[in-house]
């Protein structure tokens, strides 16, 4: 047996699958360029710790449930002059997830409020800690289901578990008294333990609609809030301003609720600014809008 069939047959046994697949190109490299014997044992070692980092990631996103995976890098500032980038890059640091602080991003549909979560979600991710994507209406019919077969506890620890979890959508349907119920407890349960990103097209006045009784909304509220950045975006659909640009606004593909928030959003230097519509009879145009 040659040597590299030997190194082969080691890395193989080693489970250095990474140092494998490359191992012809690392020899000869070292051949031309005589790097020294810790540089070269540095450079292999590498190759099969990025390879390990990639694969980490890959499966860490996975695990998430996100919706799609976007970037910082694909949203465009300037087209949400309301945003302070200063905020945003604060968060990005990612201080709120060591401190289990919370992140509530508020604005009509088609802003970006998902875009922002997934991103500070995938930044997270990227940094190593865990991350879980659900949609406030998944997250409540899933431990109203565990509740009513008596498993609610054990359920909610699978929702306790990531560093960071990102309720999406709050607000579009309003929950009835189990689901607030069930909502108080998850965020009481992740209180100071783990960050929440949630996103709503509802302000916080309107949350006792959402919860359909103003107590547990304020109680609900006060603990959300403790510890928490909140987000307001203004202004215009990231959607809609494609179709604008397209000359498709008049199509029936239109939905009501992006139609309604074109319709009262106003420029990012004009106070006050737009407040989304209380919960009752909103809730059929946001269907439309989820995505
Ligand atoms: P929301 O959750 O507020 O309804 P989304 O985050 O789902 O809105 O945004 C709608 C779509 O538009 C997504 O594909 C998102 O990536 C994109 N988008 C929104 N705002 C921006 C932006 N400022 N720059 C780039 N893409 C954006
Ligand atoms: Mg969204």
């Amino acid at each position: 047996m040659t040597t590299i069939e030997q190194l082969q047959d080691t890395l193989t046994a080693l489970g250095l699958a990474a140092i494998e697949a490359r191992l012809e190109t690392l020899l000869e490299r070292a051949a031309k360029q005589t790097p020294s014997y810790g540089d070269f044992l540095l450079e292999v070692l590498r190759e099969e710790a990025e390879a390990r980092r990639q694969r980490y990631l890959k499966t860490r996103l996975q695990l998430a449930h996100l919706p799609f995976v976007k970037t910082f890098q694909q949203f465009d500032f300037g087209f949400q002059p309301s945003l302070d980038e200063r905020q945003i890059r604060e968060l990005q640091t990612l201080r709120f997830v060591h401190e289990a602080s919370n992140v509530i991003l508020l604005g009509p549909p088609g802003v970006g409020k998902t875009h922002v979560a997934v991103a500070l979600a995938e930044a997270a991710i990227r940094a190593g800690q865990a991350a879980y994507f659900m949609t406030a209406h998944d997250l409540v019919a899933d431990l109203g289901t565990a509740y009513r077969e008596g498993r609610l506890e054990r359920r909610l620890r699978i929702y306790l578990a990531p560093k960071v979890l990102i309720i999406d959508e709050m607000g579009y349907l309003p929950l009835d008294a189990l689901g607030a119920t069930i909502f108080f407890q998850l965020v009481s349960a992740r209180y100071e333990r783990g960050s929440i990103i949630l996103t709503s097209n509802k302000s916080y006045g309107d949350w006792g609609g959402i919860f359909g009784d103003p107590i547990i909304a304020t109680a609900i509220l006060d603990r959300l809030l403790h510890h928490s950045t909140t987000i307001n975006i203004r202004g215009e659909s990231y959607r809609l301003k494609d179709r604008k640009r397209a000359g498709l606004l008049t199509s029936a593909r239109d939905s009501p609720a992006e139609l309604e928030a074109a319709r009262s959003s106003t420029p990012a230097s004009a106070a006050p600014p737009a407040r989304p519509k209380p919960a009752r009879g909103s809730a059929s145009a946001g269907v439309d809008e989820r995505s």
